[in-house]
C-alpha cells in the first residue's frame, strides 16, 4: 500500500493519526489579545493568540471590528504575512535570550553570557562616569518608534529626562517626514481614518506603494470603485501597486514637481480652480511686493502694526484690505487673483503689488502640458485629462514618506498641495493627502508629568497644562487651540533635551566633508554647508538646540528598540569610523542581534510582542487603543521594557549613593538628583508592574474623555480594542482639526474648510508662498521643480527604494518564514536595457556602486523597471550582505541646506516637525556584474 493510500484514516480510531494531530493544532489552553507594536504604521492590527502548555501556539487575525459609517466596509479582518508569522519570531535563531558583553573588540562577535546584574552594573558606571567627567548630555539615546511598543520609548525617555541626557528626535533618525506638508499647513499630523479612502472618486497613489506598505489597509482603495472611483498610480516604475490601477503615469525619479505644476498650469489656464476655497483657506491671494518679492506687511504699509497681518486687494473697493487673522472668512472683501496694483507705503514711496496667485499663474509658463512633459517623461495629454480629473473629483492623493527623502522632496510635496489647494481637495470626505499621527493615548502621554498615581492627579496635570496654554494665548488672544498647543511644544523643545540629530551627524558622526561638496548640493547653497550652518545658529533659528556641540561628543549611547547602524543614510563605515571611538558605552536593548548590537558593548534582551503587556501607538488612521498583552512568559532571561528600566533605575541609585554621587548640574544649570529616580519611574513605588501602569494609563485616559467613561485594562482584556471618542491635548491629535464622530469615517482639516478656523502658518492660511530670505535667494518661495543634485558622484543611473513587502523595517528580514516568501537573500532591481548593457543576467552577482562605496547582492531584472533606474526594496540586514557592505553605504545622507532655515511664522522646530532630515533617494550609482 502507497503512503498516499495510508494517509486518510477511514476506521481508524478519531482519537488517532493525521485527524486528531488536525484537531490537537485547534486545541488550547487560554487566549490573549495582541498585535504587533513595532514601529508599524499605522498597524493596530487586532490579533487573538493561543496558547497551550504556557507555549504560543498560533496566532491569527481578531476581525472584530465593527463597521464605522453605514455604507462603508469595515476594517476586517486587518492584518498581515509579517503578523501572521509573528510567533515564528519568538523562538528564531536571532533572539537574544540573556543578558551579552562584549567579549571581544566590537563587531568581533565575540560575548559572554553574564547576569543582569553585571550588565547594568557596567551601564549604571558607565552612565555615572559619563556623567561626572562630561555632564549629564553625554548620555545619548538616539530614537526610534520602538519595537517595544508604546511603553519601551515612553518609559526609558522618563529615566533618560531624570538624568538630564540627550534624546534625538525620531521623525528625523527615521525620516518619515513630510516637508513640504509642513511648509503648506504648518504641521505634518493630517491622517484620514483608512475607511475614508472610501470615499474617493480619485485615488491619486503618489510616492507610495501600499500593495507592499498598507497591506491591510489598500482594500479601501480598491473598494473606492464601488462609487466609481479610479486609481492612479504616478511612479517611474510599473510598481506593484500599478498592477491594480486604472492608469499608471511613468515619471522620472524625483520629477513629480513638473508633473503637479503641469496639472496645475492647466487647471489655471482652463479656469477649473475652485475660486472661494482659494481664497479664503490659502494665501494665494495674499499681496506680494514685485521689488522684494515679500509679502506686503502692516509695518509698511501703515508705519506700525503687527508683522503677520496681510492684505488683499479688494476688487469691490479698488484698494488693500486687512486679511482677517482670526478666520479664513473674507467677510465682505472681494479678493482679486489676479492683476498687479499700485500701493503707497507710509513713508510715501509707491510699490507694485500683485496677489500670490498672479505670481503663481506667471511661473506657471513654464510647466505647460508639453514643458512638464519634456521634464517628468508624462504624456502631454495624460497632464491634462488628469488635471481636470482632479478638478472636478473627490482626490484622494495617498502619499506615503517616500516624497520626503527626495532632495528636492519639499518643493514635490509643495506642489501636490497646491494642485490640492487649487481644486478644493482637502478637508471633506474622500479628499486630502496625508502624513502620521498619534495621540488620543492621553494618560500615557501626560503620565510623565505626574508625580503621584491616581485620577486626582491626572486632572491636576490637565489642568496645569491647560493653565500654561491659557497663559500662551493671552500673550495672543488670535491664536487658535491648535496654535496654541503647538507653541506649548515649541516652548518645551527648547527647554527640552530632545534635539533635532542633524548637529550630532554634522559634529561628531563625519558627514560634515560630504554636505559640503557643492557638486551634490543644489547650486543655491552659494558658500556652501558650513556657512550655511554659521548662519542659522548665529541667527538663534535653533534656539540653542544644536547640540551636543562640537566639544562635547556623547560617551554613553543606549539604543532602544532601533537598529542606527542599518538605518542611517551614510552606512556604518561611516559612523563607525567617525562616532564608534567616542563612546565609551554602547547600550542596544533589544529582542534580536541586528547589526547595532553585534558593535555594542553590552546587549539586553527583551520580551517580544505576546511576552508582555504593551499597546500599539494609537493613530487617527484606525481610531482604537488596540491592547497587546502578555500571552505567555517571555523566554530565557527576557524581561518587559518596563521592568528593564525599573532595574537600572535601581541599580543607578545604587551606584551613585556608593559614589556619593547624588545631585549635579546639567549645562543649563538645572539640578538632578539621583536618589529619586525609582520612586520617580514608578510613581512613589505604585506604579510598580506593567498591569498597573497600562490601568492608570487606561484609566487617565478615559478620565480625560477620550475612551468611553469607565474603560480600564480589564474592559480592554474583555474587549482587545476599544475605539478613542475625543482627540484629546496632545498636539500631533489637535492637528486633525476636524470632528471626531462614532459613526463617520475621519477626514482632517475639516475645522479649516467647513469652520473657518485658520491654519497654523505665518499667514493663517495654506501657504504656498515663504517669503524666508533664504527661500527667496533660493528661488523657492513658490513651488517650483529643481532637478535632483548628482548625490553620490557623476554616475549614470539613479537609485531608489521603498519598503520590501517582506519587512516591517528590519524586524523581520531574517526571519525564516518570510525569507521563504521571496528569494531569501537581497536582491537589486534592473531594467533589461540597464542589464543588457552591462552583460548582467537573472541572479547574477551584481555591484552597486558610487563615489562612497559599494555594495554586491544579486539582480533582479523585470521590464516594471525604468531603463535608469535601480530599485532596492530596503529592509535587509547589512549581515545579510557581503562584507556587511549595504545599500546606507553607497547613499551620501545629505540633508537639504534649506531645512536649516528658521525663525519665520511657522517654520521653528518642534517635536518631531520642521528640521533637516536625511535623504536616501535618487541617488547617482553604475551597476557591474561582480
Ligand atoms: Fe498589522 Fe503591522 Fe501586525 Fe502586520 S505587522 S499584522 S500590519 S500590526
Amino acid at each position: 500500500m502507497s503512503k498516499r493510500s495510508e494517509a486518510p484514516d477511514a476506521g481508524a480510531s478519531p482519537s488517532s493519526g493525521p485527524s486528531q494531530r488536525y484537531r490537537e493544532k485547534w486545541n488550547w489552553d487560554t487566549t490573549a489579545w495582541a498585535s504587533h507594536c513595532i514601529n508599524c504604521y499605522p498597524g493596530n492590527c487586532q490579533y487573538r493568540v493561543y496558547v497551550k502548555d504556557g507555549k504560543i501556539v498560533r496566532e491569527e487575525q481578531a476581525g472584530t471590528y465593527m463597521p464605522v459609517e453605514a455604507g462603508v466596509p469595515d476594517m476586517n479582518p486587518m492584518g498581515c504575512q509579517k503578523g501572521n508569522a509573528w510567533s515564528q519570531m519568538l523562538g528564531s535563531p536571532e533572539r537574544v535570550l540573556y543578558p551579552l558583553k562584549r567579549a571581544g573588540e566590537r563587531g568581533e562577535g565575540k560575548w559572554t553570557r553574564v547576569s543582569w546584574d553585571e550588565a547594568l552594573s557596567d551601564i549604571a558606571d558607565a552612565t555615572l562616569d559619563a556623567i561626572q567627567e562630561s555632564g549629564p548630555e553625554s548620555i545619548l539615546q538616539v530614537s526610534t518608534p520602538n519595537e517595544g511598543g508604546l511603553m519601551a520609548g515612553m518609559l526609558f525617555g522618563r529615566v533618560i529626562e531624570k538624568l538630564g541626557g540627550m534624546t534625538t528626535d525620531v521623525n528625523a533618525d527615521i525620516n518619515d517626514f513630510n516637508p513640504g506638508l509642513y511648509m503648506t499647513y504648518g504641521k505634518v499630523n493630517s491622517a484620514s481614518s483608512v475607511d475614508d479612502w472610501f470615499h474617493a472618486e480619485l485615488t491619486l497613489v503618489w510616492h507610495r506603494n501600499p500593495v507592499y506598505t498598507a497591506i491591510p489597509w489598500y482594500h479601501f482603495v480598491l473598494e473606492s470603485r464601488y462609487n466609481g472611483g479610479e486609481i492612479v498610480v504616478i511612479a517611474p516604475d510599473y510598481s506593484p501597486s500599478a498592477i491594480h490601477s486604472d492608469y499608471h503615469v511613468a515619471v522620472e525619479p524625483g520629477s513629480d514637481a513638473a508633473l503637479a505644476l503641469g496639472m496645475c498650469q492647466v487647471i489655471i489656464e482652463e479656469g477649473l480652480y475652485d475660486g472661494k476655497f482659494v481664497r479664503e483657506q490659502t494665501d494665494l491671494a495674499l499681496l506680494v511686493r514685485a521689488d522684494t518679492r515679500r509679502f506686503l506687511r502692516q509695518p509698511e504699509l501703515t508705519g506700525a502694526g503687527r508683522d503677520d497681518q496681510f492684505y488683499a486687494f479688494d476688487a469691490r473697493t479698488g484698494g488693500v484690505a486687512e486679511v482677517p487673522r482670526t478666520t479664513l472668512d473674507l467677510g465682505e472683501i472681494e479678493a482679486a487673483l489676479e492683476g498687479r496694483f499700485e500701493v503707497t507705503l507710509a513713508d510715501g514711496s509707491v510699490v507694485e503689488v500683485a496677489p500670490v496667485f498672479q505670481f503663481l499663474k506667471d511661473e506657471l509658463a513654464d510647466y505647460t502640458p508639453e514643458k512638464a512633459a519634456a521634464i517628468c517623461g508624462a504624456d502631454a495629454e495624460m497632464i491634462r485629462s488628469l488635471a481636470r480629473k482632479v478638478a472636478t473629483r473627490r482626490t484622494n492623493l495617498l502619499l506615503g514618506f517616500n516624497a520626503g527623502k527626495y532632495y528636492h522632496g519639499d518643493l514635490i510635496e509643495r506642489s501636490m498641495c497646491l494642485l490640492l489647494g487649487l481644486t478644493g481637495n482637502w478637508g471633506k470626505k474622500g479628499t486630502g493627502t496625508r502624513s502620521w499621527s498619534v495621540g488620543m493615548f492621553d494618560g500615557a502621554y501626560l503620565y510623565s508629568m505626574k508625580e503621584k498615581a491616581g485620577r486626582e492627579e491626572a486632572l491636576r496635570v490637565l489642568a496645569m497644562r491647560d493653565m500654561i496654554a491659557a497663559g500662551v494665548k493671552m500673550q495672543d488672544p488670535t491664536m487658535t487651540d491648535e496654535m496654541t498647543s503647538f507653541e506649548l511644544m515649541r516652548m518645551s523643545a527648547a527647554m527640552g533635551n530632545t534635539v533635532p540629530p542633524a548637529f550630532l551627524w554634522y559634529y561628531h558622526c563625519g558627514y560634515a566633508e560630504r554636505w559640503n561638496k557643492p557638486e551634490w548640493n543644489d547650486p543655491a547653497i552659494g558658500d556652501g554647508f558650513d556657512s550655511r550652518m554659521q548662519e542659522a545658529i548665529s541667527k538663534g533659528w535653533w534656539q540653542g538646540l544644536n547640540r551636543p556641540g562640537p566639544d562635547a561628543p556623547p560617551k554613553v549611547m543606549f539604543e532602544i528598540g532601533g537598529n542606527f547602524l542599518r538605518r542611517m543614510r551614510g552606512g556604518q563605515e561611516l559612523l563607525l569610523e567617525n562616532f564608534w571611538p567616542k563612546l565609551n558605552m554602547i547600550v542596544t536593548v533589544d529582542w534580536r542581534m541586528h547589526t547595532t548590537g553585534m558593535y555594542s558593548d553590552i546587549v539586553l534582551p527583551v520580551a517580544l510582542s505576546y511576552e508582555k503587556l504593551t499597546f500599539h501607538i494609537p493613530t487617527p488612521d484606525i481610531l482604537n487603543l488596540t491592547l497587546s498583552d502578555a500571552a505567555a512568559d517571555p523566554p530565557g532571561e527576557t524581561k518587559p521594557e518596563f521592568e528593564i528600566f525599573h532595574l537600572l533605575a535601581q541599580k543607578i541609585e545604587e551606584r551613585a549613593a556608593a559614589r556619593g554621587f547624588v545631585e549635579y548640574r546639567d549645562s543649563r544649570g538645572a539640578t538632578r538628583r539621583l536618589d529619586n529616580l525609582v520612586s520617580s519611574y514608578t510613581l512613589g513605588g505604585e506604579i510598580n508592574t506593567p498591569e498597573k501602569l497600562a490601568d492608570e494609563w487606561i484609566q487617565d485616559t478615559a478620565t480625560f474623555g477620550n475612551l468611553p467613561e469607565g474603560t480600564d485594562l480589564q474592559t480592554m482584556r474583555e474587549q482587545g480594542s476599544v475605539r478613542f471618542t475625543n482627540w484629546g491635548a496632545v498636539p500631533f491629535a489637535v492637528a486633525q482639526a476636524s470632528d471626531l464622530e462614532p459613526d463617520s469615517t475621519h477626514n482632517p482639516f475639516r475645522w479649516h474648510t467647513e469652520k473657518n478656523m485658520p491654519y497654523p502658518t505665518l499667514t493663517r492660511r495654506a501657504q504656498f508662498y515663504i517669503d524666508h530670505d533664504w527661500f527667496v535667494e533660493a528661488g523657492e518661495q513658490l513651488p517650483v521643480h529643481k532637478p535632483n543634485p548628482q548625490q553620490g558622484g557623476d554616475h549614470p543611473l539613479v537609485m531608489t527604494s521603498g519598503h520590501a513587502r517582506s519587512t516591517v523595517h528590519t524586524t523581520n528580514a531574517v526571519n525564516l518564514m518570510m525569507m521563504q516568501t521571496h528569494r531569501g537573500e537581497p536582491s537589486v532591481m534592473l531594467s533589461p536595457a540597464d542589464a543588457q548593457g552591462r552583460n548582467i543576467g537573472p541572479d547574477d552577482k551584481v555591484c552597486v556602486f558610487n563615489d562612497l562605496s559599494e555594495f554586491v547582492c544579486a539582480a533582479k531584472i523585470s521590464p516594471a523597471v525604468r531603463p535608469g533606474q535601480v530599485i532596492m526594496y530596503n529592509g535587509w540586514e547589512p549581515y545579510q550582505f557581503d562584507e556587511w557592505k549595504d545599500p546606507s553605504s553607497i547613499e551620501p545622507g545629505m540633508v537639504k541646506w534649506l531645512h536649516l532655515a528658521g525663525g519665520y511664522g511657522h517654520m521653528r522646530y518642534w517635536l518631531m516637525q520642521c528640521q533637516p532630515i536625511p535623504i536616501d533617494r535618487g541617488i547617482a550609482v553604475d551597476v557591474v556584474k561582480a
